[in-house]
């Protein structure tokens, strides 16, 4: 039996690797489908402390599970399929392979949603991006495009302006789903232009490995068009991989974890770290934290148990 078992291997998960093993508690993580996380989608991080020229998302994360391998932290790869948290100890389904743990740390993060467009996929991390705080700075004095029709999007849209010469926001219906309040906030706005009623068909260029240009549709009309584009910031959502979990541990009706108080969910033993909770800041540094914290409360929470 495990001491604690870590699910996902992005900053979070690695964090929370990195403080347990140095606790001594022979942290086991599994890696999930994507190792990493979303840091290795993405190119150049400019914000994550300690680094004054940047570092590259990939190179990031994989550095954090090598300091938490270097202090005995072991990696499976596979996603947990199944959870069993009704006693302990707890029971987990990795790739048909049953895993029994004291404690657990949920880090599975929260994926953006993408359109779903095969040169979208290509372009992330070099013009296609899902996080303006993150990516914003890129894209100073050029033109970005912003698609969405929800709040996020109009908060994004508003933030990129600090940057971008041109803020067009595209939406498929002819409605914004968003508030009045953030409509009004970014229709005020002179820098940001509404395109409704329009799709993405293509994101250009994947031959150059980064963003030139968009086609789009107007649904209505069935027109299509080109426009040049520098910046694309796709703003249509998170899910939050909480689905092996359902019924089990709390969630909110968007399926992010119920937080009961530092990094514990409403299981004991079973703590969460990361996006799969936080719906505000999603950050890698703040993910970072976040698995520090869970780590600290599982080595306080198996203290009091006597271990
Ligand atoms: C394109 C892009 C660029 C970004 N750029 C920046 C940036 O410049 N700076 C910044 O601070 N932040 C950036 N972010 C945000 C940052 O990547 C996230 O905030 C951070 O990765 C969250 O870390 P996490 O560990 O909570 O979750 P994630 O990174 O999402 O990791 C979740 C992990 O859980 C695993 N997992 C999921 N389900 C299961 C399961 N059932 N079983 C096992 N494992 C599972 C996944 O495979 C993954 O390994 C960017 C995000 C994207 C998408």
């Amino acid at each position: 039996m495990r001491n604690v078992v870590i699910i996902g291997s992005g900053c979070a998960g690695n964090t929370a690797a990195l403080y347990t093993a140095r606790a001594n508690l022979k942290p086991l993580v599994v890696s999930g489908h994507e190792a990493g996380g979303q840091l290795a989608l993405t190119t150049l991080v400019e914000n994550f402390p300690g680094f004054p020229e940047g570092i590259h998302g990939p190179d990031l994360v994989e550095n954090i599970k090598k300091q938490a391998e270097s202090f005995g932290a072991e990696y499976v790869h596979g996603s947990v399929l199944e959870a069993d948290f009704s006693v302990r100890p707890f029971k987990l389904n990795v790739e048909g392979e049953w895993i029994e743990a004291s404690t657990v740390i949920v880090a599975s993060g929260a994926s953006a949603r993408w359109l779903g467009l095969e040169s979208e996929h290509k372009l992330i991390g070099r013009g296609v991006s899902s996080c303006a705080t993150c990516d914003g700075f890129f894209y100073r004095g050029k033109k970005i495009m912003v698609v969405g029709g929800g709040d996020s999007a109009m908060e994004e849209a508003n933030f990129l302006t600090r940057f971008g010469s041109e803020v067009t926001l595209v939406h498929r219906r002819d409605e914004f789903r968003a508030s009045k309040i953030m409509q009004d906030r970014a229709r005020r706005n002179p820098k940001v232009k509404f395109l409704p009623a329009t799709v993405v068909e293509e994101v250009f260029d994947v031959s150059k490995h980064l963003v030139t240009g968009v086609k789009l549709r107007n649904v209505k009309t069935g027109e299509v068009w080109q426009q040049d584009v520098d910046g694309f910031f796709v703003a249509i959502g998170h899910i939050p991989n909480t689905k092996v979990f359902k019924g089990q541990i709390e969630t909110d009706p968007d399926g992010y974890i119920v937080s009961k108080g530092g990094a514990r969910t409403n299981i004991p033993g079973v703590f969460h770290a990361g996006d799969v909770q936080d719906r505000v800041y999603r950050q890698a540094i703040t993910a970072a934290g976040a698995g520090c914290m869970a780590a600290i409360e599982v080595e306080r929470f198996l203290e009091a148990e006597g271990h």
